[in-house]
């Protein structure tokens, strides 16, 4: 039996580990187009590797996979991130759980995890400088195969130095911005899901005449509420200023979450802001109207409820100056002030890759797949995993995670298959 897994990223080096020890006499070939393994991997998390996450803060799945956490919610049963845990402190490398909960291998080097699956790959065929061009479906006579109507299937692998034939196919090539990635499985005829980037930062142009919120670069704010305006996506999180507009989780999230409607708006919305963590307008103004209270000979610049300088930009930015007094402030002042803080606008310019930490939202369409196995509908033999799949997470492990539990499953998918309908060596 030969299977070929095309990508040796996160869930090709993953599958392939797990097959090579569930039917350690299968011939199993791994292509990849980058001249060494798992070449991303080794770069994650700053290159530190952050290989899941502990889900302990995670009320729902739909919150950290916009997209395909029905299909996660499903795989998990079979391999979670417990599972995950257990297996890399298995093959020996330590874990540590982070105060965000993120998980890291203790040596804060993502090298180990790269070791750790190479080890686990050994006895498998990998080769590099090898793209993929080609899956090309072809049937040949046999009869032993009754489980897939007498018909074995089996598929012609084309690169340009390289032409073979597999009994059992995984596609594992990852996230592509551009649907052209997926070119190789033309032949296939799948539903395609138009891929677009998600994880990335907003750029924030400019107002005429105002001063620029770019100048604030370098503030945080610890917990802020990111909202697109006419929409309902929203999230929670720290949010940084930068030099190009707005970045931090609470972006980062968003931008996840509503990957595919920004793309479709070209990245042209308008941000809304609420500096407090979500607090309600009402609540914001008799914070305000008590601080002023208590505080009436204080010039308003010195009494912020957000850090100073973001607090003296919004002041600027209503026409109150900073020293004047708290005493003298109207209410109309103080509604206009509850009413930026908790919904400040900001004109959403375009988007910019976070630490190039992005992924892709869309890809291979989960229609085409058996969500327990991942086993191609309408090609028998051929299994996806990973982000080629319209699966795509936030930030945090969560997309690692899902490569992991991809890569197990279609591993565990063709061991059951070889041993309802073993195939010939
Ligand atoms: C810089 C960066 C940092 C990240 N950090 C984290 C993190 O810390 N935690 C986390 O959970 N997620 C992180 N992610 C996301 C995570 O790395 C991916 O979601 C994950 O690697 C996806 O795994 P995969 O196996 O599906 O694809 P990949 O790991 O991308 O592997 C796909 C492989 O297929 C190869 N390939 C593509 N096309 C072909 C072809 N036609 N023929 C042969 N080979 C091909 C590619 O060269 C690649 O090696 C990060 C992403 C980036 C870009």
């Amino acid at each position: 039996m030969k299977t070929a897994i095309i990508g040796a990223g996160a869930a090709g080096c993953f599958c392939a580990t797990i097959l090579k020890r569930l039917c350690p006499e299968v011939q199993i070939d791994v292509y990849e187009s980058g001249q060494k393994p798992l070449q991303k991997v080794a770069i994650t998390g700053g290159g530190r590797c952050n290989l899941t996450n502990s889900f302990a803060e995670v009320k729902s799945l739909n919150q950290v996979y916009p997209r395909g956490y029905n299909l996660m919610k499903r795989l998990f049963k079979q391999f979670d991130n417990k599972s995950t845990m257990q297996w890399f402190e298995n093959e020996g490398v330590k874990l540590t759980v982070q105060e965000d909960q993120c998980v890291f291998p203790q040596s804060q080097n993502a090298m180990e995890i790269v070791s750790t699956l190479l080890r686990g790959m050994q006895g498998t065929r990998i080769f590099c400088d090898q793209r993929v061009r080609e899956v090309e479906p072809c049937l040949s006579s046999s009869t032993n195969d009754e489980t897939i109507g007498n018909k074995n299937y089996k598929y012609r692998i084309n690169t340009d130095s390289r032409s073979e034939i597999y009994d059992f196919v995984v596609v594992t090539t990852g996230g592509s911005p551009k649907s052209s990635g997926l070119s190789f499985l033309e032949s296939l005829d799948l539903e395609i899901v138009e891929p677009v980037p998600s994880l990335f930062t907003f750029n924030i142009g400019n107002e005429k005449g105002r001063q620029a919120i770019t100048e604030l670069m370098g503030v945080v704010v610890e917990q802020a509420e990111a909202g697109l305006a006419g929409t309902k996506y929203k999230s929670e999180g720290p949010l940084l200023i930068t030099h190009w507009g707005m970045s931090g989780p609470a972006i980062l999230k968003l931008s996840s979450h509503a990957a595919r409607w920004l793309a479709e708006k070209d990245y042209q919305a308008t941000l809304c802001v609420n500096w407090l963590g979500g607090m309600k307008e009402d609540k914001i103004r008799e914070m305000l109207q008590q601080a002023i209270a208590e505080n009436s000979k204080k010039q308003i610049g010195t009494i912020h409820p957000i850090t100073q300088r973001l607090w003296h930009y919004l002041l600027n930015k209503l026409e109150i100056a900073p020293d004047r007094r708290c005493a003298e402030l109207g209410a109309k002042q103080i509604n206009k002030l509850a009413a930026t803080l908790s919904n400040d606008n900001y004109t959403i310019s375009g988007q910019s890759r976070f630490k190039e930490e992005f992924v892709t939202c869309g890809g291979v369409s989960l229609s085409n797949i058996d969500t327990n196995t991942l086993e191609c509908k309408k090609h028998p033999g051929i299994y996806f995993a990973g982000e080629i799949l319209d699966v795509d997470a936030i930030t945090g492990g969560f997309n690692l995670q899902a490569a992991w539990t991809m890569g197990y499953v279609v591993a565990q998918s063709i061991h059951a298959k070889k041993l309802i309908n073993p195939i010939d060596n």
